[in-house]
This record gives structure tokens, sequence and C-alpha cells, in this order.
């Protein structure tokens, strides 16, 4: 049994034997008043499913979010899938008295309980109150829906400081009263205004402030705050990983700096509402730099305004909903030339950003940046930002996904920094940077995690469309070998998918453990096209969405029509290898999964016959299939599923 916190009002809980009673589980919780009545209904449902090993979950914000397929009525909530064997009715009707139960405070008594359950279940590392703030739906997040930011930063690179304020747009989910907005000390949260009335803050842990409005705010209303901020940033120690403000110079004595803060979090060095969940619909980004430099950040440039005191800002505008990591800053004396890209949504705008010295390179390893568009249109469907445009912006570090303004730092050579990550020579036939960050803006960026537990949603279809661009180009079996390549840094220590709601990710097998969990879904699918819209499928689905990983689970179960459940669980959620066991004698081959997850049923391509592959379905328990090998030593499990094989 895995107990897992997923945030102070919300608990997932996954078990396969044995299973957690009912009663056990009510004891847990141990509080009986009104609110208790939802965790009661929802453990009977638990109970219900526990028998099969699925997981359950206690509440979700988006509960409501439902539907009803194959006599299921299924609820996907912070990365799982919940299935209610009930009718329809019921089930909205569960739904909403977990929204209430959501507005209770005393579950926080059940989060230590249940936290220090887990840690005596599985070693975990410790998290601490700051985590849970920065990485779960607080009650003071969850009443209010962003809808707009406007953000004002001025920076100042030689005193490597920054101030400026963040007017932030919500309209009302449910009445509430106290607002949680992040920044990350040693920035300086100055004051809070709504409506010209100076707010009360209060800080919790480092880096959340609790701020009070004068009244409770009626559901469906909208409004907004404006906060001031300043200070000396946190410095970037190793960008993008470990990020905040990277302040060098660009060679020539001039300031060349740039933000980047994926998994830190935007109030590294902005106020926001630091998680993933929650986007506003747009955001405007003023940057104020001295003048000689020049702002580079997200959508579209609207204007650049001159101050007498040397410094003048460029007013940016994106019209799209954008995470708050894909918002950055890049500060350098750039130079700028642009083209267009014929794309399937009309004629897309492009935009490249470098320094002087860089320009010829930049303009001929740029033009890969045409081949990345036209590679991922057809596998992804549209790229998902022509209004806000698609820029490359060079940086003093590797490079970062950030929405339409893709930073680069890749030294205009080909592999990652040079080298092919997959070890096949396909790798160095492009630009790593312009491949894999591009992909992200169909997934990071249009499909977006709603907790970094599920990073694989971005990264395994970031390293998998790194494939399938090698296959676009220079055909079917160079993508294929391009990803078996990138196997050997698989590491198999940690599950891809993290613990949810204390901002924690998976392993970084999420690259390419991930990306080879998709290629051999695809071999499952058997279907390039069906598999083609699959991917197509999702980003026009969840087109601007952010997603549990549950959901992209149960899209690709759905519209595959394969049982690809344990698939998921086994490599996403658990370590090991599964090795096809198997014996030939007298024309027969005798096969089994093991070293899998309880119930694993994979399909899997082997050679039954000289010169082909056929499927086999094997389970955990021995099968037999005619065999015509000639010779046994010419078995072969097909190379393209990421399996073992054993003959015993
Ligand atoms: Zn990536």
């Amino acid at each position: 049994m895995h107990i897992c916190l997923v945030n102070c009002y919300s608990l997932e809980i996954e078990f396969n034997r044995p299973v957690l009673h009912r009663d056990a589980f009510e004891n847990m919780l141990d509080e009986r008043d009104t609110e208790t009545q939802a965790r009661v209904e929802c453990s009977v449902v638990f109970a219900k499913n526990g028998g099969d090993g699925y997981r359950a979950l206690l509440y979700g914000d988006e509960a409501q979010e439902y539907e009803h397929y194959d006599n299921w009525n299924v609820i996907h909530i912070h990365g799982v899938v919940v299935k209610f064997d009930i009718d329809r009715q019921s089930s909205k009707y569960l739904c909403q008295k977990l929204l209430f139960f959501m507005t209770t405070v005393k579950i926080l008594r059940c989060f230590a309980l249940l936290f220090f359950a887990q840690l005596s279940l599985a070693q975990t590392p410790v998290f601490t109150q700051d985590d849970t703030l920065r990485g779960s739906i607080t009650p003071q997040r969850a009443w209010w829906d962003l809808s707009f930011y406007r953000l004002n930063v001025k920076i100042n690179p030689a005193e490597k400081s920054i101030s400026g304020s963040n007017e932030i747009h919500y309209k009302v989910l449910f009445p509430g009263k106290v607002l949680q907005i992040d920044l990350q000390t040693p920035l300086r949260f100055e004051r809070a205004e709504q409506d010209g009335h100076a707010l009360a803050v209060t800080q919790q842990g480092q880096n959340a402030y609790f701020i009070e409005l004068t009244k409770e705010q009626s559901k469906g209303s909208q409004h907004s705050l404006t906060v001031w901020y300043s200070g000396i940033p946190r410095e970037a120690r190793n960008a993008p990983w470990d990020g905040g403000f990277s302040w060098k110079d660009d060679g020539n004595g001039q300031p060349f700096v740039a933000t980047s803060c994926q998994g830190l979090g935007a109030s590294v060095w902005w106020p926001c509402k630091d998680h993933a969940y929650d986007e506003p619909d747009s955001q405007a980004i003023s940057v104020t730099v001295p003048m000689g430099l020049t702002n580079v950040s997200n959508g579209r440039l609207r204007g650049v305004r001159e101050h007498d005191d040397g410094t003048h800002t460029f007013d940016w505008f994106v019209t799209n909903p954008i995470n708050n990591y894909g918002v950055n800053v890049n500060i350098a004396p750039y130079t700028h030339f642009a083209d267009t890209f014929q794309g399937e949504k009309g004629l897309l705008s492009l935009d490249y950003y470098v320094l002087p010295k860089n320009l010829e390179k930049a303009k001929l390893q740029f033009q890969q940046a045409k081949l990345t568009l036209q590679a991922f249109e057809h596998w992804f469907g549209p790229y998902p930002f022509y209004e806000d445009g698609y820029k490359l912006v060079e940086v003093p570090y590797l490079g970062m996904e950030h929405q339409s303004s893709v930073t680069y730092g890749n030294r205009y050579v080909n592999g990652y920094l040079g080298q092919d990550l997959s070890g096949t020579g396909w790798g160095l036939k492009w630009d790593f940077i312009i491949i894999h960050e591009s992909g992200h803006e169909w997934f990071a960026n249009n499909i977006t995690y709603r907790d970094i537990a599920d990073m694989w949603v971005h990264e395994s279809f970031a390293n998998y469309s790194e494939g399938l661009y090698t296959e676009y180009h220079f055909g079917k079996e160079a993508g294929a070998a391009y990803i078996r390549g990138t196997r050997s840094s698989i590491e198999n220590r940690r599950p891809i998918v993290g613990i949810y709601g204390v901002n924690s990710r998976g392993s970084g097998d999420m690259y390419p453990k991930g990306g080879n969990m998709l290629h051999t879904i695809r071999q499952i699918v058997d279907d390039d096209e069906k598999w083609r819209s699959i991917l197509r499928g999702l980003n026009r689905d969840f087109y601007h969405q952010t997603v549990y990983g549950s959901q992209i689970e149960a899209y690709i179960i759905r519209n595959s029509g394969k049982k690809l459940e344990k698939v998921f669980d086994q490599y996403l959620r658990n370590t090991a290898i599964p090795i096809l066991e198997y014996q030939i004698t007298k024309g027969k081959l005798k096969y089994r999964w093991s070293n899998c997850v309880e119930g694993f049923d994979m399909p899997v391509k082997v050679s039954l016959s000289p010169g082909k592959f056929d499927f086999i379905y094997p389970t955990t328990k021995w099968k037999s299939i005619r065999c015509t090998l000639p010779n046994k030593d010419d078995f072969q499990v097909e190379e393209n599923f990421y399996v073992k094989a054993m003959r015993i």
C-alpha cells in the first residue's frame, strides 16, 4: 500500500494488496463531523474498487470533471482515474459534496496523519510546509481562478536587482476572503492593494503570503489586486535546472541576463499564484531595462517606451494561457531577424533574437526551426500559439521551453552541445535544443501538467518528439533507432511519476524511458495513422489546458482501444522492466511476463516463424503458441518494445 499526500485537502490512496479496508481508512481519518460525511462516501467507493487494486481519491478540486463510459463513471483527479460504480446522478451528487468538503480546514490534521503514514510506508523525502504551500492547491488558491496578469518589472543588471508589481485579475469560483500569493525570498513582498485599499498580508513559511481582502467575495464576481515587490532575486546556480536570474556578460562587457525557473517556480522572480494548475487567459509583461539593451519576453512586442532616467520599457503581450514557468525575461544588446512559416493555421511569424556576434551562425542554424515546425505540425497538429508567434532567443544557458519565446544556448551546433544522446548518429543531424524545446510548445505549453509530479507529460513527449522529428526527415527506422538509442541513459532507480501536492518531480527517466514507453505503445497500437491521430487529438482536445497525467493515460487508452492501464503502471509508476520468460520446445513457444506489476498483460511482437514478427498476448501465467523457428537461437522480441527477454 502506498499513501500519498496530494494536497492539504485531498488524498490519493494507491493500493494493491492488502486492500485497505474501509474501516481502517475511516479510523485513520479520525474525525467525524458533518464534513466527514464526504470522506465516508468516498471511502465507500474506494472500498468497492479496492479489490481490483485501483487507486481512489478523496476529493479533488476538479471533481466536477467526470464522464461516463463503459458502464463506469470516471473522474480524473489529482493524477488518478477514479471509477465510480454508481449511476451518473449520484456521482454528480458526490462531487458536489466533495466540493463542500474542500472548504474545511480540519483536514490539515488529516494531512499530518497521512503524511507520517506515508513516511512509515516508503522511504520518501521529507516535505515541509513550504513544499505544501508551493505544491498543492491550497484553500487560499482554490476559490479564485486566474484570468490575467499585468506584470511590470524593472531590472537593474549593474546591481542585480529588480523591482515591480503584478496586477492579478481573477474570477471568484466560490466565496473566499484570503488569497495566497507566492514570492520567494530574498525578494521582499512590499504591499498589496485592492480597489485603493491596502490589504493585510501575512507571510506563511518562507515564500507564501496570505492576503486578507476587506470582505468575502461572491461567486462569479471578478476582481483584481496589485502586489508590489523588490530586491535581489535568487541567482541561478545551474540554469535552467537550478534556476533564477542568470547575470552574465555577452563577452563584450554588456549584460546578458535571463530567467529560468521550472520546478523552482516563477515566484523566484515575480509574485504570482505559483502552481501549475491555474493559468491566466492572457498576460502583459512590461520590462524596463537600461537603454542600449533589449528585453525579449513572451508573446508579441506591442511597443517600447523611453524614459528620462536612461531606461526604456518593452511591452510584451501574450494572448494565450501561459504556464508561469514559461514567462521569462531575456536581456542583451540583441540583434533581431525574422522569417515566416506557412503552416496549418496560416502564416506564422518567426522572430529570432541573438547576440550580434552570432548573427551569421544563427541565420544558418535557425533554419532548423522551420523543419521543426513542419515535422511537429505533421505529428501534433498546428503550432498552438500562432497569435503569439514563434521565437528563438539566445540565452547564456542551454535552453528552455519558454512559451512562444523558446530560449536557446546550444552554441549553434547540432546534437546536445555537440553530443548525440542516442549514440546512433541520428542525434547529430539536428540541433537538440531547437527540436526538444520546440516540441514542448505542444507538450508543456499547450498541454501543461497540473502537478509537476506528472512532468512526464512534458518530457516523455518532448523526448519522443526528437524521435518523431528524426522519423519525419530521415525515415521511420531512423526515428526508431534514435529512440531505442536513448535507452542507454535510463536508470530505473525511481519511478517517473513524482509525489503529488508537494512540488516533487519524478525521476529523470521521464525523458528516455518515457519516450521509449510511448514508442512501445505505438508498437501496440500498430497503426501509424491512428497513433498520429492520437498525438494530434491530445493537442486538440486538451488545447491550452492543464492536465493530470491520468487524463493523458485515459485518452490514449480510450482512443487506441487498447488495454494500456498496466503498461502505464509498469513504466510510469514502477522501476522494473518486464521480462518475457520463454522456452521453445517441440515447435511450441511457452511464454509469460515476469518482473512486472501484478496483472501485466502487454502484447508484444516476437518471431514465431522465420523472417517475421507476430503479436503474442502474454500475461504473468504461462501460455503457449506454435512456433516454427528452425533454430531456438533465432527467437527475438521485436526491438522497438522496451522489454527484456530471458530463455529459461
Ligand atoms: Zn524538456
